[in-house]
Formats: C-alpha cells, sequence, structure tokens
C-alpha cells in the first residue's frame, strides 16, 4: 500500500505531463475508431489538435453509434478493440437507465481507484484481515439486439473474474456468497446480507455499499426483521420468505442453529434507545462506515449517523457509470467536507468554467456554455465547473452533467467537492433552483419535524403546471404522524426557503402559484426503488430522483397514488 501511495504521489506531482500522457495513449489506441477519423485528428495526439478537432459532445449525440454498438455492428466505431459489454447508467434523472460502452480498460481504472483510496484509507482506519459487509446487488444481466451483455457498472466490476481476489488483496471481501449478491429478488438479497454479516458478526470490519442510501435502507429494514433474523440465527433455519433455491442453498452452508448468538443480538436490540449506534452493537469490531456519501446521498447523512453511533463515516470515490474521476485520498475528513483527488492517469478530463452568468442561463439538462474548457491542471481554487470527460472507453470531450468546485490541490492534481447535477430541477420561468437548493430547503424544513421526533424519510419534486401559475411540489414521505399544524408550517419553510431571486420574485407576484407539500403514504418510495429494479437497475446505483419529469409517467403515478394529506403554502 505504501507503493501505491508513493505511484500516486509521483503521477498527481506531474499531472499534466500525465494527463497529455494519457491523452495520447487513448487516441493512439483507438485511432482506427471511425468516430475519430471523421474528425481529422490524422494521427495528431496533443491537447491543442484534440480540442481543435473533437467537438464537446453529450450522451445525446453519441446515441447514434453507441445504438450502432448495441445493435451488433462489429466494425471500429468508437473504439479501436470492439466493444461487447454495456454499462448501464442508474437514469434516474431522466427516468430511463443509459447505456455505456464498457470494457476492461475501466474495469482496471476502477481497481485503480479503488487501490488509492484504500491505501490512504488504511493508513489512517487500519482494518485487519476480516471481512465486510456490503450491501452490494447484482443486476440482471440481458443480451442487446445485437447479442451484446448489458448490465449496470457497478455488475459489470462485480463479473469480473478478477475482482473478488482484487478485493481480497483490499482486505474488502464481502462475507455474502454470490448467490446473495446476484440473487433475482432485491428483498431476499438484501435479509441475507443482514443475515451473514451477523452470522460473521465479529469478522466485520467495515459496513459499505457503493451509494450510502443502500446501507441506511438495509438498517431501516433491519428494524423491520430483526426478531426474523434472530429466530433463524436460533434455528438455524432460514424464513421461508427467502423462496430463491440457489440462496437457500448458499445460506444453509452458513446457518448453523446458534441460541446463544440470537439471544446476543436479541439483548442488543432491545436495549438500543431508537435504534441509536445499531451497527457498532451488531459489528463490534467494525472501524467506519464506508460509501458514496456526497451529493445526492447527503439527506441520508442524518440518518446514517444515528446508525454508526461513533463510527466514523468514510465516503467513497467519485465517479459514473461512464468512468471513475477522482479518489477520497482524504477519508478523516466528514462527508460534508469532503473532496475527491483526480487520477491524472484514468482518463483525460476538462473543465468548463461555470459563472454566474452560465447559472442563470440554465437549460433543463445541460448549462449553456459560455467559456471553453479548461485542461485538468489550469482549473482554479474557489471555482465551479462541469467536468468533461474522455475515457478508455469510447467517450471523447463527454459533457458528464456534474457540477464541482475546486477546494485545492493535492500536489499538481486538482482536489474536487461534488456540487451537484448540472441540470436545474425546478424551474417555471426567470426561476433557477437545483437539486441542492432543494435538499437545502427540505433539510431547513425538516428541523421543525424533528422537534416532533419525526424525520423526512424520502423526498421528491415536481414542476406543476397543470393549472396557472404553475407551481412547485415537494412530495414527503415521513417516519409517522405529524400534525397538520405542523405541516403547514413544513410547507411555508420549504416555501421560503427557495431564496433565489427568481422563485422569491414570482412568488411576490404570483406568477409562480403558492408551493404545494405532498405528504405520501409510508412505503411510497420504496415503490419508486422497485419501479427501477424492473427497469433494470441495480439498487447499488439506484439514487432517489429528486425532481420527477412530467415523461416518468409511472414514478409520477406512484407518488400521486399515494398522497394522503397536501398542504398549500401561505408564506407570500
Ligand atoms: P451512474 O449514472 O449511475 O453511473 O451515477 C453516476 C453519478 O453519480 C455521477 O455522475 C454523479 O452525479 C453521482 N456520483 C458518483 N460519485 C459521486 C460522489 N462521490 N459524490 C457525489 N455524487 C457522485
Amino acid at each position: 500500500m505504501d507503493k501505491v501511495i508513493e505511484e500516486f504521489e509521483l503521477l498527481t506531482k506531474d499531472a499534466e505531463r500525465v494527463q497529455r500522457e494519457t491523452l495520447k495513449r487513448i487516441l493512439e489506441d483507438n485511432a482506427s475508431a471511425e468516430y475519430l477519423q471523421s474528425l481529422g485528428l490524422n494521427g495528431r495526439t496533443d491537447p491543442e489538435s484534440f480540442k481543435a478537432c473533437v467537438p464537446l459532445v453529450t450522451h445525446k449525440e453519441l446515441e447514434p453509434y453507441i445504438y450502432r454498438i448495441i445493435d451488433g455492428d462489429a466494425s471500429p466505431i468508437l473504439t479501436g478493440k470492439r466493444i461487447t459489454t454495456l454499462s448501464l447508467s442508474s437514469g434516474t434523472t431522466q427516468g430511463k437507465p443509459k447505456y455505456v460502452p464498457w470494457n476492461d480498460e475501466l474495469y482496471e481504472t476502477t481497481m485503480q481507484i479503488y487501490q488509492t483510496s484504500f491505501a490512504f484509507r488504511n493508513r489512517e482506519f487500519p482494518i485487519k484481515n476480516g471481512k465486510a459487509l456490503s450491501f452490494i446487488y447484482g443486476s440482471k444481466e440481458f443480451k442487446t439486439k445485437g447479442g451484446l451483455a448489458a448490465r449496470t457498472a457497478t455488475s459489470n466490476v462485480f463479473c469480473n473474474a478478477g475482482y473478488k481476489c482484487a478485493m481480497r488483496a483490499l482486505q474488502s471481501q464481502c462475507c455474502s456468497p454470490d448467490e446473495v449478491i446476484f440473487g433475482p429478488d432485491f428483498f431476499q438479497s438484501l435479509y441475507c446480507h443482514l443475515l451473514c454479516g451477523l452470522i460473521f458478526r465479529e469478522e466485520i470490519q467495515f459496513v459499505s455499499s457503493t451509494f450510502a442510501h443502500s446501507i441506511v435502507h438495509a438498517f431501516r429494514t433491519f428494524e423491520q426483521v430483526w426478531e426474523e433474523l434472530c429466530i433463524d440465527i436460533r434455528e438455524g433455519v432460514l424464513t421461508s420468505s427467502v423462496t430463491v433455491p440457489s440462496i437457500r442453498m448458499a445460506m444453509s452452508k452458513l446457518l448453523k442453529p446458534n441460541p446463544k448468538l440470537a439471544n446476543l443480538i436479541h439483548k442488543k436490540c432491545t436495549g438500543l434507545s431508537n435504534w441509536y449506534g445499531l451497527i457498532p452493537e451488531l459489528f463490534p469490531n467494525a472501524k467506519y462506515i464506508y460509501g458514496i456519501m456526497t451529493g445526492s446521498m447527503e439527506p441520508y447523512l442524518k440518518k446514517l449517523r444515528h446508525y454508526a453511533g461513533e463510527l466514523p463515516l468514510l465516503t467513497a470515490d467519485y465517479g459514473s457509470s461512464e468512468g471513475w474521476i477522482a479518489a477520497n485520498v482524504n477519508p478523516q475528513q466528514p462527508p460534508e467536507y469532503a473532496t475527491y483527488a483526480v487520477l491524472p492517469h484514468i482518463g483525460y478530463f476538462e473543465f468548463i468554467p461555470l459563472s454566474e452568468l452560465d447559472n442563470t442561463k440554465g437549460e433543463p439538462d445541460f448549462l449553456c456554455i459560455d467559456s471553453q474548457p479548461v485542461s485538468l491542471t489550469e482549473v482554479k481554487v474557489g471555482e465551479e465547473y462541469e467536468i468533461v470527460m474522455t475515457n478508455l472507453a469510447g467517450l471523447y470531450r463527454y459533457r458528464l452533467g456534474d457540477v464541482v468546485k475546486v477546494m485545492g490541490f493535492h500536489n499538481s492534481t486538482p482536489e474536487l467537492k461534488f456540487i451537484r447535477r448540472s441540470s436545474l430541477l425546478l424551474n417555471i420561468n426567470i426561476d433557477k433552483n437545483t437539486e441542492k437548493d432543494l435538499q437545502l430547503a427540505v433539510e431547513a424544513a425538516a428541523k421543525l419535524l424533528a422537534e416532533e421526533k419525526l424525520e423526512v424519510v424520502d423526498f421528491s419534486s415536481q414542476v406543476d403546471l397543470s393549472k396557472e401559475p404553475g407551481h412547485y411540489v415537494i412530495f414527503w414521505e415521513i417516519s409517522g404522524e405529524a400534525s397538520e399544524e405542523v405541516l403547514h408550517e413544513c410547507c411555508n419553510c420549504l416555501d421560503k426557503s427557495f431564496v433565489d431571486a427568481g422563485y422569491t420574485s414570482s412568488r411576490k407576484v404570483n406568477c409562480i402559484g403558492a408551493l404545494e407539500l405532498r405528504v405520501v403514504r409510508r412505503g411510497t418510495f420504496q415503490k419508486i426503488l422497485d419501479h427501477y429494479l424492473g427497469l433494470g437497475t441495480a439498487v447499488s446505483q439506484y439514487k432517489t430522483p429528486r425532481c420527477v419529469v412530467s415523461t416518468n409517467a409511472r414514478v409520477l403515478q406512484i407518488l400521486s397514488e399515494n398522497v394522503v394529506n397536501n398542504y398549500l403554502s401561505t408564506a407570500f
């Protein structure tokens, strides 16, 4: 691990040169690709020619090429070597998953990221040889019309022949058998992950998932099923609600009657106050909780901290189905202050500066660009940028749709804070509110609920234009019953918390109608999750859609069918 850190230090000391070399490698390896050939690079691999010849693109512009690959066209389209596997991104933003090319090079960069962050993490929080309770779930694999395998990027990683061995080397071996990870039913897999964690409780060194939402979801489920888990452990027989034969078979090899363990867990659970500190009680040797905790995962931190008690929360790395970007090399930072250091050898990165001006000219999907992208080493501390990625799997100058802020430098590579998706969420006329604005408004209003010992389990939003003037609708699932009075106050607080001048001025003159808070039944967000799972999204990559667009009819239907109460703001 010292060697990994040493290598990272070397690479980041000379990030500009490493970036040039990485670009050269990408362009040389893929020189025969039709896409690059058509752009007139003529063998040039320097950043200047690259920027002059290759346009900035979004997924939409690459779709015709990607669909040819999907349909089985074996010619070199985006890459020199043929693409045989695709990744499905979570697609929660627009309601449908996107296909992106996957290849062995992306697997290698995944391992480089994992190794780098593990090396830094283990220096601060050393773990012994043991196991991880990892709430990971393989997605369904299917074949495209052209016979290519398609599954989520996380599943592509889990399915790689070298994955298990690599995880063992990083002391991050999942305690559950493959049959549980790749099981066809999410709930049954989750139940068995919990059971495996309890069986190996002494050995568990940390608790993890790709995105923190899955950990919170798992322990919320634990609150419901813990007695059943205790019965299974006591009797050594798996509950009949787990029906998948392969899972039953795999679990029968691990489960033996253990009344002593069942009694211990029972005692621990009944001794807790409102489940505070559940994770360290169950797993006494766990050193930390690990998973992506920034961006759209921030709303789950409060609950996660509640379950974690004194255990530190360590955010994982920064990447996407399209490729990895940066590693958490300062693991001691709490997630709210976390930054990610870009690995200059895993892709070629550019950054579009975002001025205030750009922010006011947002488009539904991507911000307008006034400024030209700058290179990795030209970014400025304190500035915000949209990331542009060129990867080893056929994406060139690809706008990822994420906004990051440069917080500093690790040697000469920037340390990024994830700010938000670049798409605007809520926009009726001159108002512009992002995912972050919505999160802050919900946090402010949820404080009023906290006084009643209640919490927002999950939330989403919608722009309702069905009546003039249009208005914002916020959907809340709450952990219990709140009084009408409190919910009305919450609704007013939400309305007042959108402080963007476009919004407040429109509200004052009623160009935007009163904000509406719609409270939905318990379990509604579980139904939304189930809907996405049905579309092929893996829980590992799931992000609750924070704004439901009108074309996302099924999710809108789930939400509207489950509304139990609604409140209109009287704040203006
Ligand atoms: P997916 O499209 O399912 O591959 O998800 C990738 C997206 O998840 C990224 O583009 C980001 O918006 C978000 N994401 C990934 N890693 C992080 C992170 N460490 N912090 C915040 N958001 C992240």
